[in-house]
């Protein structure tokens, strides 16, 4: 595939163009939810440029590391975009395989934009051991792992957690079992990234489509014959998009939904319009520092300063340690 037409104005020395803006008209960095006309059927889609390329490129993660956590924000950007007041959904997992944590926020902030950040731990030793393309399960799929769903929906709102087995060959696997288990809501996604190939940059996307109540909340899902069949179609449909549909930067969201169910008939509501974002500061960063020994604070200082990095955006922070009691 060759996508391309990105607005690309910085290098970096060995040449990679860094993305700072969206390309005019673009129609990345954004979610659409979605109604399939006469079915209790709703979906959402997601498509992450610059915003992705960003994060993932923030760290020098292994390629496939970086795909994985490209899918993980656009889980995030799926689930977050529910939100209707400001707050946070975090997506977290954790394994003792060779990628021991990996982490996808969205915040609505009171701009109204979600704003996205995300991170990976490696244990890059284990990883070695698992060849050049290791598979989901490989990298984080396995009995003792898990997927943690936190909605923090801010004010007086009460936190919600959500936990799933880490068991399933992708990750929208995984989310599907969770949907079907914590909300018996019958779910099917699709979630995707890679490069693009004439820029190198990361992009990403998904879909989302979800099957509604029937019977009183609380109570198991009861789908007709009629309902099933429709339920089957629209899931078979979605698995036609390719990843050159749901990456590409010349195919808006809104065609391609168009492409996949328009013989049913489907609506588009109003987008969720996506940003990176980050909330690390430092006077959380110096609070933090203050818990530690002055052994640690030692073995942390190089050249008279302590350099503290935000995992997810990377930015650096300098500390004078002499000075960190005093510093407020
Ligand atoms: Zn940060």
């Amino acid at each position: 595939m060759l996508w391309g037409a990105l607005n690309v104005t910085d290098r970096t020395s060995d040449g990679r163009p860094i993305v700072v803006a969206d390309p005019e008209g673009s129609r990345d960095n954004e979610v659409r939810p979605f109604q399939i006309e006469g079915m209790d059927v709703r979906g959402r889609a997601v498509r992450l440029g610059t915003v992705v390329e960003q994060i993932l490129s923030a760290h020098a993660y292994p390629e496939p590391v970086a795909r994985i956590l490209g899918e993980l924000l656009v889980l995030a950007a799926l689930l977050g975009s529910i939100l209707k007041e400001p707050g946070i959904v975090t997506i977290q997992t954790k394994t003792k395989g060779p990628v021991p944590m990996m982490v996808a926020d969205y915040e609505l902030g009171q701009d109204g934009i979600g704003h996205l950040r995300g991170y990976a731990d490696i244990d890059a030793d284990k990883l070695d051991t698992y060849g050049k393309n290791p598979s989901f399960k490989g990298l984080i799929g396995s009995k003792q792992g898990y997927l943690a769903l936190t909605i923090d929906p801010g004010g007086e709102a009460e936190r919600y957690q959500g936990i799933v087995d880490l068991t399933g060959d992708s990750l929208a696997e995984v989310a599907a079992t969770y949907f079907q288990n914590s909300e018996q809501t019958p779910s099917a996604l699709k979630l995707m990234a890679g490069r693009d190939e004439v820029t190198g940059h990361w992009r990403a996307g998904g879909i989302m489509v979800q099957h509604l109540s029937r019977g009183e909340v609380g109570r198991a899902r009861i789908l007709s014959p009629a309902g099933e069949d429709d339920w089957r179609r629209v899931q078979m449909l979605m698995d036609t998009a390719e990843e050159s549909e749901i990456l590409n930067p010349q195919l808006d969201l809104d065609t391609l939904l168009y492409r996949l169910y328009h013989e049913d008939g489907v609506r588009v509501f109003d987008p969720a319009r996506l940003q990176k974002g980050c909330r690390c500061d430092r006077a959380r960063l110096l609070a933090m520092l203050k818990t530690f020994s002055e052994d640690d604070i030692a073995h942390m200082t190089v050249d008279g300063e302590i350099t503290v990095n935000c995992q997810f955006c990377n930015k650096g922070f300098g500390f004078d340690p002499a000075g960190l009691a005093s510093e407020a």
